[in-house]
């Protein structure tokens, strides 16, 4: 099967989930807006100076003859009065601009700056650096969306508009299993044999860097009873399960078995990817299981592609499927490729020209974490693409 028409029928199978939390503002960053959001205030609440200078009738200035000053507006310190014919009113930027006045001449056109009286060198439109009221938002303005991931920038909006809390969606419960007889915790003294599960920690913090809440529910034996029992347990309290290692057609792989024991139904299993290929998918009613192929590197891309994708449904983002791929050019010649699309780990660079050239890492080997961990890019041979010279057109996603 096509990663993409499996990644299409995965994602059809997932609901977002329903729960939602009010998420005070200093934890909301990186949560994902259950509901839309509504300006309960106006801002800036009034005509605001957006210079330093004087706040005057921009009719009076035609004449360029001095103006009296009449008091002064600072930020947070409105002038109280009106301004008249041939006024003004010494003004800061933030101050409200006073009733009046409609334009602000800049102090760098007045001479006499900071005595009674001052002289404009310059002519001003009405409006002339004055923030009209609302010029940002109104009350009532639906400035953010359901399913926006909140940023900084939302969160500082969200502050504007006079919210202190935010309906956030609840974090997917993620299990994640890592199964495999050889696999032994980082720090132990390992056996002959043995190698250390790395995979849990990657996938965790995959987990909880795009929204997710990781439960690491450890290493779980190559034996069918204990993998039945494992995925059991993992099943109750979590929306996803996500298991490395097991998925292939090995005399010890136990996952897709321990499913059907379980029963969930397997929606698709196998995918024309390098690297990749053991990827399994399971639905029992609305808990779902991503089954990752074991090596490192293997399961750390098809988190990227399929991982990522299911949270940001189950986060009820918009448009989970978002192809984030670009364009670059190739950097050295590739031979063509066969059925399966590959994702290949690549550094980025510019040529002489300024265009962006990914350099595939001449060893591709899906074990090796280290090229992984220093790639920039993931570069895409799609299925029986024909062999590549240097400079082609190519797709990326950065890492
Ligand atoms: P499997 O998919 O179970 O056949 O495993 C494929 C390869 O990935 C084997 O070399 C495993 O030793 C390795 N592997 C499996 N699980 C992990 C893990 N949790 N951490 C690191 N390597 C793993
Ligand atoms: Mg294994």
């Amino acid at each position: 099967m096509a990663p993409d028409v499996a990644r299409t029928r995965m994602l059809a199978a997932a609901t977002p989930l329903q729960g939602a939390e009010a998420m005070p503002l200093v934890q909301a960053s990186g949560r994902t807006l259950a509901e839309d959001v509504t300006a309960l205030r106006t801002q800036p609440p009034f005509a605001a100076s957006a210079m330093d200078g004087y706040a005057v009738r921009a009719a009076d200035l035609t004449s360029l003859m001095p103006l009296h000053v009449i008091g002064e507006a600072k930020a947070g310190h409105p002038f109280g009065g009106t301004v008249g014919p041939m006024e003004a009113v010494r003004i800061f930027t933030g101050a409200p601009v006073p009733d009046g006045a409609d334009a602000i001449l800049i102090q760098e056109n007045a001479q006499g700056v900071g005595a009674g009286v001052i002289t404009p060198t310059q002519t001003e439109q009405a409006g002339r650096f004055v923030r009209p009221a609302g010029l940002d938002f109104c009350t009532g303005d639906c400035l953010l969306k359901a399913g926006t991931v909140l940023d900084a920038w939302h969160i500082g909006l969200a502050a504007s508009m006079g919210h202190g809390l935010l309906s956030v969606r609840s974090r997917p419960r993620v299990a994640i299993l890592s199964t495999g007889d050889e696999l032994a915790m980082p720090g132990s003294a390992l056996r002959e044999g043995q190698i250390v599960s790395s995979n849990a920690f990657a996938l965790a913090a995959f987990v909880e860097s795009r929204g997710g809440v990781a439960d690491d529910r450890g290493i779980v034996p190559d034996d069918a009873d204990t993998t039945r029992r494992a995925i059991a347990n993992a099943a109750e309290g979590c929306d996803l399960i996500v298991t490395s290692g097991g998925a292939s057609v090995g005399d010890h792989d136990f996952v897709q078995a321990a499913l059907v024991a379980n029963g969930f139904s397997i929606s698709f299993w196998k995918i024309a990817v390098r690297p990749g290929k053991p990827l399994m998918f399971g639905v029992r009613g609305s808990t779902l299981c991503l089954g990752l192929p074991g090596n490192p590197v293997s399961s750390m891309i098809c988190a990227i592609l399929f991982l990522e994708p299911l949270l940001r449904k189950l986060l009820g983002q918009p448009n989970p499927d978002t192809d984030r791929s670009e364009g670059a050019l190739l950097g050295r010649a590739l031979p063509a490729n066969d059925l399966r699309e590959e994702y290949m780990r690549a550094s980025l660079g510019r040529d002489d020209a300024g265009n962006l050239v990914a350099t595939p890492f001449s060893s591709q080997d899906s074990s090796i974490q280290r090229l992984m961990a220093s790639a920039d890019a993931l570069l895409i041979r799609p299925a029986h693409a024909p062999a590549a010279e240097a400079g082609t057109p190519c797709r990326i996603i950065r890492l």
